[in-house]
């Protein structure tokens, strides 16, 4: 490599430029996290996964093993819970020693006009999505600043900048995830610590596909041009995929990412801009 390359483009050119670190994934067994699990893993970092369901962990768990020979931990969580969450970070710990990279995926985005949302359905939301991100983060804060390094990636949405109509508790609760990102990217940054949120569009998961067949249930329309709809929402005219979201987390991770705090990135074909 000549001297340019080295200085300048650092980790460019480093094959496994995470090698050695650990990365903990929330909702890392499919979907999203599941994509910007693979993406870690390739960058040669070791991975813990969380989520509720053991079946789905085990498979991705597997797929990265056999993938890209990373060493892998998974342990049902229900990220709602305290105590499932400061056991299940311990055990992690435990298995791949300290954690590197955070990120916040888990969530959930369910539709309900504002005037038939009651007060469970919003604590449903927020419990997870913001509270959940709140938790995770101060298990991993403290040693973050102890040792003088960490990513953390927020999982929020293209819903955290805009509102849109009924889906007025998944909003607020992404809002609040960029408020916190913004925060704490203040608080952390001369510690060596990053803090940034993703805004993905519309992403071709679960979520959506849930979704779709919702308003089909309550419209009795056609689910395909329920998608059809959906995909036109965007300038581009199609879904984002989990991997595109998954590259830009992998990016932020990168040693050269060092000065990229408080930012919400938005991967959505143009429909914010
Ligand atoms: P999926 O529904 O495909 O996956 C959700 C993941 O979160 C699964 O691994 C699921 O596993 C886990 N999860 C759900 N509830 C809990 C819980 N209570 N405790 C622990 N884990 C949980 O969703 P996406 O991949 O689409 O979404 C991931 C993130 O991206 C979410 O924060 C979502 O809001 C955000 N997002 C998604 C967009 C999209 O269009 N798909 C657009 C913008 C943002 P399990 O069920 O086993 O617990």
């Amino acid at each position: 490599m000549n001297d340019f390359k080295q200085k300048n483009l650092g980790s460019l050119f480093v094959t496994q430029p995470l090698k050695g670190q650990h990365a903990l994934i929330t909702g890392g067994s499919r979907g999203i996290g599941a994509a910007i699990s693979n993406a870690l893993a390739a960058l040669g970092a070791n991975v813990s996964l969380l989520a509720r369901d053991n079946k789905t962990l085990k498979k991705q768990s597997d797929y990265l093993a056999t993938e890209f020979g990373t060493n892998v931990f998974y342990t049902s969580t229900d990220i709602t819970n305290e105590k499932e969450i400061e056991s299940s970070f311990a055990k992690s710990v435990n298995a791949n020693g300290p954690i590197d990279i955070l990120v916040n995926n888990a969530g959930i985005g369910k539709s309900m006009p504002f005037h038939k949302m009651d007060l469970e359905f919003w604590k449903t939301t927020l419990d997870l999505n913001l509270t959940g991100t709140f938790l995770c983060t101060k298990q991993v804060y403290d040693t973050m600043r102890e040792r003088a390094y960490g990513r953390i990636i927020n999982i929020s949405s293209t819903v955290g900048l805009r509102g849109y109509p009924y889906i007025a508790a998944y909003t607020a609760s992404k809002h609040a995830v960029i408020g916190l990102t913004r925060t704490l990217a203040l608080e952390a940054v001369k510690k060596g610590i990053t803090v940034n949120a993703i805004c993905p569009g519309y992403t071709e998961t679960d979520l959506v596909s849930e979704a779709i067949d919702s308003i089909a249930k309550n419209s009795g329309r056609d689910k395909t041009n329920i998608k059809t709809e959906i995909e036109n929402m965007s300038p581009m005219g199609r879904l984002v995929t989990p991997e595109e979201v998954a590259e830009s987390a992998a990016w932020l991770c990168l040693p050269s990412s060092a000065s990229i705090t408080g930012q919400a990135i938005v991967i959505a074909g143009g429909s914010v801009m």
